[in-house]
């Protein structure tokens, strides 16, 4: 008796880090779960897709996005972004703070048919407003609300988020990570904390837990992993020694190629890739999260080791292991790619520096819960979530002016 499947996906590289699979075979799916992976699985199928000479892989989790559109100067409408690109699972940074957490679950995470999840920021503001530093005032910085939140919504949240860069933090120190690891332990989660220039990176990285995660690993602005002798800091080997994570957050400012050239040539890989996609950078450098990978690509990073980075790796370092697997009865979140050899590609870091490459990889369908998308399907609802966010760019443009800054071209 053939088995009937909703949809089935023939010939593809399957490559499922989570179960050390790589190999040419077919995937099945049924009532929007795995419901078989093998060889020439025989069977009926609702949707049959041929994916020969394409890389299928779990759907991709990015774990640094800025999604809260409209209530914040960052946030983007990440839907379309994400399911023309393979992104199955998107995860904002601290957009949402403990005090309008209840807005993004409302008119986010409820809406989007990507899966949304957040790290929230241990500031009642979050990121509310670009030019203003969210843990200068320390009493925004509150551990028992912020843990109060996370177990209210435990669905959606996975974590703490803090920024501990000067400009965020004023003369506050490392005290508003100190809080946000307070949260963390209250509901035994994570702590994101970005590093930038302004706090030294020793502080920082001393403080951090097993499990918590440094964003913005290749940033180049000061007080990142590489020191001015350009070897790795000793902080930052010991905190990897110790169990914390490596996340790559490539942002507006935070991804230069000089930096993870020179990390990665003194082993010192990420352990996750991440976009840091907002409304400063969806229209470029970052454009996608395929789109940061192929950098690492083109950078010596392996495509399994990419893959692993952008699938297994963050489904466990937001303690979501069940996300970013194709194993039996897993939810059928599914990306497939054209990986491109021998091209010349040309990729763009935070600096404006190029790195011409020859791979590529180009997502060309996404699968979310069974549900077939291809990238074509949604180029308008793209492009119009590109110009919101340069709606919002000017916006945010003339707040700068009005506060002294020297607004970008309006
Ligand atoms: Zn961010």
């Amino acid at each position: 008796m053939p088995e009937t499947y909703d949809l089935l996906l023939r010939g593809a590289r399957v490559l499922d880090p989570s179960q050390g699979l790589d190999d040419t075979v077919d995937v099945a799916v049924h009532n929007g779960c795995i419901a078989a992976v093998g060889r020439d699985l025989q069977g009926e199928a609702r949707q049959l897709i041929d994916l020969a000479g394409r890389l299928l892989t779990p759907g991709w989790i990015d774990i640094h996005s800025h999604i809260y559109a409209g209530a914040t100067t960052w946030g983007v409408h990440a839907d379309a972004v994400c399911l023309a690109t393979g992104v199955t699972t998107i995860v904002d940074a601290g957009s949402p703070g403990w005090a309008n957490l209840p807005g993004f679950i409302d008119y986010v995470a409820t809406v989007y048919r990507t899966r949304v999840l957040t790290f929230v920021h241990v500031s009642g503001i979050g990121l509310t407003h670009g030019p203003i530093g969210e843990c200068e005032d320390i009493r925004y910085a509150d551990p028992e609300r912020t843990a109060a939140a996370i177990e209210c919504w435990r669905d959606v949240c996975v974590g703490v988020k803090v920024r501990q860069g000067g400009f965020q933090v004023g003369d506050n120190g490392v005290e508003p990570l100190r809080r946000a690891l307070q949260a963390g332990r209250y509901t035994n989660t994570p702590v994101m904390v970005h590093i930038a220039i302004g706090v030294p990176l020793d502080d920082v990285l001393s403080e951090m837990r097993t499990g918590d995660i440094v964003t913005h690993c290749y940033q180049g602005s000061g007080d990142g992993i590489l020191g001015l002798d350009g070897d790795i800091e000793p902080a930052a080997r010991q905190a990897r020694a110790r169990g914390v994570l490596f996340d790559v957050g490539h942002g507006g400012g935070s991804f230069r190629f000089d930096v993870a050239r020179g990390a990665l040539a003194r082993d010192f890989p990420s352990d996750v890739i991440s976009t840091d996609l907002h409304a400063h950078n969806i229209d470029g450098p970052v454009f996608s999260l395929a789109e940061t990978a192929s950098k690492l690509l083109n950078l010596g990073v392996s495509l399994e080791e990419v893959v692993h980075q952008c699938t297994s790796a963050p489904a466990a370092a937001i303690g979501r292991p069940e996300l970013g697997t194709l194993a039996l009865g897993a939810v059928a979140d599914i990306a497939a790619f054209d990986v491109r050899e021998g091209g010349h590609f040309e990729f763009r870091d935070v600096a404006g520096d190029v790195l011409v490459g020859e791979r590529r990889i180009e997502p060309t369908l996404t699968v979310r819960a069974g549900t077939v998308y291809r990238p074509e399907e949604l180029a308008a609802e793209r492009e119009e979530a590109v110009q919101r966010a340069r709606r919002m760019r000017a916006f945010t443009g003339r707040n700068f002016a009005a506060l002294g800054w020297s607004p970008p071209d309006l």
